[in-house]
């Protein structure tokens, strides 16, 4: 860093939102520190599915190779029924690849921060950890955040990617997060531990069944395998303050099918998720603080985005900051507050449909009854190479409204088949 050690922008989190944005504005030549609350940089938890819509971004950062080196590139994606164990529809991956240019990997979430965590130590970025940021304030050039400590850092810029809940979404919108009454057990074990049981270890496969689903992939070269479990709690439902346990857990799946119950007993029971989000927002810059990742748009995990619509914000903020290097001043810095409104601009509305679906899609996966039925007839009436559900989040990331694929009339025949109906082509 320049004059007196100040950054040109503080990022706060270092998680992958945080750290893959530190490298995004880094590797254009910004002067970044990052500011962690824990005492090492990591992530708890196993699998994470990376569509082209991020893999095209970590071709473009030169990290594709170590992350392909990393991560499984499956062959389907199949979604099968959980209660009878039958094929409903899939995605050939390979087609996919061909079609958006890039591929759709599953990694260890550890391994994707590891990446981005080495390439900014090779960009120079400044890692801190043991920073918690308490508050966030405007000052007249730039911001500054205050940590636990009392210690006071400023920048030009500071860049809130401190999560679900995020200080400083609380401070700054004051919203609360959104309880879906549904929790996640995840597990990672070794592949030989699954290779007695039915399992495509090639696939991802998605069990979906009444108030749950299943999802299964290997990892690591396909050393190991990873598995969630989703339900919705019972004891949610009733309000109870200590739900979805290990006990409604096995409940839960029992009457599913015998590969999806042979997955349950190798689940980690000691931690559980509970699946939350936030109702979507218009407004992620505050001043010069500006919200990122899961601090801006907490999804249901449902469409798999939440940590890729994280590293597509650093690299739009990236590309706007660079468009606007000497536009405002003479000197090499930004208009940063052009750049931050031509970020909200896009990013909003991106992220609002990813948010908005991945509800659709949880109601459309756990239906019961009559309506499974239904579901399950339309899904298997699907073309294998209909890409009209994908084009428009796996596409290329827009850098302008302009870009964004257009908005059709809904069709109302479900809230599920509403939002999807959104999914347009590009063309
Ligand atoms: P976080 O990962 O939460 O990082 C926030 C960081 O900020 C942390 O390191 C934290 O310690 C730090 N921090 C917090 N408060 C402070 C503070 N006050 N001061 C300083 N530091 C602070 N996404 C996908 O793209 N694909 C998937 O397949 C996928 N599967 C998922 C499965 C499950 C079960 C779940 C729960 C999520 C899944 N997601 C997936 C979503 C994804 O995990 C998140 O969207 C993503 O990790 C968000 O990253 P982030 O950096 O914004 O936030």
């Amino acid at each position: 860093p320049g004059p007196a050690g100040r950054p040109d922008v503080l990022v706060v989190g270092g998680g992958i939102g945080g750290l893959s944005c530190a490298y995004a504005l880094a590797r254009r030549g910004s002067r970044i520190r990052v500011l962690e609350r824990a005492r090492e940089f990591g992530e708890v938890g196993a699998g994470l599915q990376i569509a082209p819509n991020c893999t095209r971004v970590l071709a473009e950062y030169g990290l594709l190779d170590e992350a392909r080196a990393l991560g499984v590139v499956p062959r389907d994606m199949v979604m099968r029924d959980a209660l009878d164990g039958r094929v409903l529809t899939r995605l050939d991956l390979r087609d996919l690849e061909r079609r958006y240019g890039h591929p759709y990997m599953v990694i260890h979430r550890t391994d994707l921060q590891g990446i981005f965590l080495r390439a900014c130590e090779r960009a120079g970025v400044e890692l801190l950890t043991d920073r918690t940021v308490v508050g966030y304030e405007n000052a007249e050039d730039g911001a500054r955040v205050v940590l636990a400590d009392g210690r006071v850092e400023t920048a030009p810029l500071v860049v809130a990617a401190d999560g679900l809940h995020s200080v400083a979404r609380r401070l700054l919108v004051g919203d609360d997060v959104v309880s879906s009454d549904y929790v996640a057990y995840r597990a990672a074990v070794p592949i030989e531990r699954v290779r007695g049981n039915d399992i495509a270890e090639k696939d991802v496969t998605v069990y979906v069944g009444p108030r749950c689903h299943f999802v299964q992939y290997a990892l690591r070269g396909g050393e190991v395998f990873n598995q969630v479990a989703v339900f919705e709690s019972p004891g949610a439902l009733a309000g109870e303050a200590d739900w979805g346990t290990p006990e409604e857990l096995d409940a839960a799946f029992a009457g599913t099918c015998d590969t999806v119950r042979q997955g349950i007993p190798l689940m980690w029971r000691d931690r559980r998720w509970q699946m939350l989000d936030r109702d979507p927002i218009d407004t992620w810059v505050h001043g010069r603080v500006v919200l990122l990742g899961d601090a801006a748009h907490p999804p249901l995990q449902y469409m798999a985005q939440g940590a890729i619509m994280a590293i597509e914000d650093g690299w739009v903020l990236a590309a706007h900051l660079a468009r606007q290097v000497g536009t405002a001043t003479p000197d090499a810095s930004p208009d940063w507050d052009a750049a931050l409104a031509a970020y909200e601009a896009v990013r909003v509305e991106h992220c609002r449909r990813v948010q908005t679906t991945a509800r659709a899609w949880g109601e459309l996966w756990h239906l019961d009854g009559t309506p499974r039925l239904q579901r399950n007839a339309l899904l298997r009436a699907r073309d294998v190479h209909d890409y009209s559900f994908t084009d428009w989040v796996y596409g290329p990331t827009a850098l302008t409204p302009d870009e964004l694929p257009p908005m059709f009339a809904p069709i109302p025949l479900s809230s599920a088949v509403v939002e999807d109906a959104e999914a347009v082509p590009r063309s």
